[in-house]
């Protein structure tokens, strides 16, 4: 507030001053006046800016070019007329925006006015919407900002347009394969795949089942003839009244049974009265799976000299034999 009042009061005071300079110094003021510019020149050359209260107001319109001029003609110190020069388009128009053009004079002062909306749509450059191929042909547009856009169609190529190489029968280590790349027309393009080195054979057939007595046999063949034999595991003995069904073989009789499981099975917990020194361990007994051999089962039993353990057996404890 207190700052406001101030200026206010400054302003007042600088009005009344100028005020009564007037009044007082009616004539003289001309002669004041003028007298600087005359003998500035030939009195003090660069010290303009320091010279009488008249000179200031032409300095601060026209800027730092009219001090070299003064210094070098003197005499006549005349005030800079702007001229300028044509339009130059600042930023052209659109349909959407006005655009502004420019005329400059040499000092760098400008006048500048606006160029009126086009009133018609501007588009850019065409661009491919859809491509063509050599069935169908193409679409391309040019949009103007405001969102209208015009569309061409783009010609159907005169080239069929491949894809990609496709396997249409593989190749073996006798015979080539063969691959395409197909148009969209049907036309299509077709190479060979070199042939493979090597057999290749195919999947695993059963010849022969095993039984507990005897290996059975499996083979797999290449296209050329060449075969693959290898052996199957045999099977395992399937008692009943621990007896073999299959060959008649009798398990070892005498062995100590532990019902586990809920009762559901039996594991063999101890070498018991058996005295065989081949072990043949049924798979099955009194109706239910035999299905382990307990910890320590048959530790301490040096007369051993094989044991058959059937495919039953899913655990076999810790030490059951050494
Ligand atoms: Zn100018
Ligand atoms: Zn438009
Ligand atoms: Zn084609
Ligand atoms: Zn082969
Ligand atoms: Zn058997």
């Amino acid at each position: 507030m207190k700052r406001k009042f101030l200026v206010v009061l400054l302003a007042v005071l600088a009005t009344f001053c100028m005020a009564f300079g007037f009044a007082a110094c009616g004539e003289k003021s001309d002669e004041t006046g003028n007298n600087p510019s005359i003998t500035d020149p030939s009195g003090t050359q660069g010290n303009q800016g320091s010279q009488g209260g008249t000179q200031k107001p032409d300095d601060s319109e026209q800027g730092g070019e009219q001090k070299p001029d003064d210094s070098e003609q003197g005499d006549t110190p005349a005030p800079h007329v702007h001229s300028f020069g044509e339009w130059k388009v600042e930023t052209p128009a659109t349909h959407l925006k006005e655009g502004v053009e420019r005329q400059y004079c040499e000092c760098g002062e400008y006048q500048e006015q606006s160029i009126p909306k086009l009133t018609e749509h501007t588009y850019g450059d065409w661009q491919e919407v859809e491509s063509a191929t050599h069935l169908t042909e193409g679409v391309e547009r040019q949009y103007c900002e405001c969102g209208e856009y015009q569309e061409q169609s783009i010609p159907k190529l005169t080239e069929h347009t491949y894809g990609d190489w496709q396997e249409v029968e593989p190749a073996t280590h006798l015979t080539e394969g063969v691959e395409r790349q197909y148009c969209e027309c049907g036309e299509y393009n077709e190479k060979s795949i070199p042939k493979v080195e090597g057999h290749s054979f195919g999947e695993w057939k059963v010849t022969k089942e095993s039984t507990c007595k005897e290996a059975g046999t499996k083979e797999r063949s290449c296209a050329c003839g060449e075969k693959e034999t290898e052996a199957l595991p045999l099977m395992g003995h399937d008692f009943e009244d621990m007896i073999c069904k299959g060959c008649g073989i009798q398990a070892s009789l005498g062995l100590e049974y532990t019902l586990i499981n809920g009762d559901k099975e039996y594991k063999i917990s101890g070498i018991g009265n058996c005295t065989d020194t081949d072990l043949i361990i049924t798979n099955n007994y009194q109706g239910k799976p035999v299905t382990g051999i307990g910890s320590s089962a048959f530790y301490g039993c040096n007369g051993l000299t094989s044991v058959t353990i059937p495919d039953s057996v899913t655990s076999i404890g810790e030490s059951a034999f050494v």
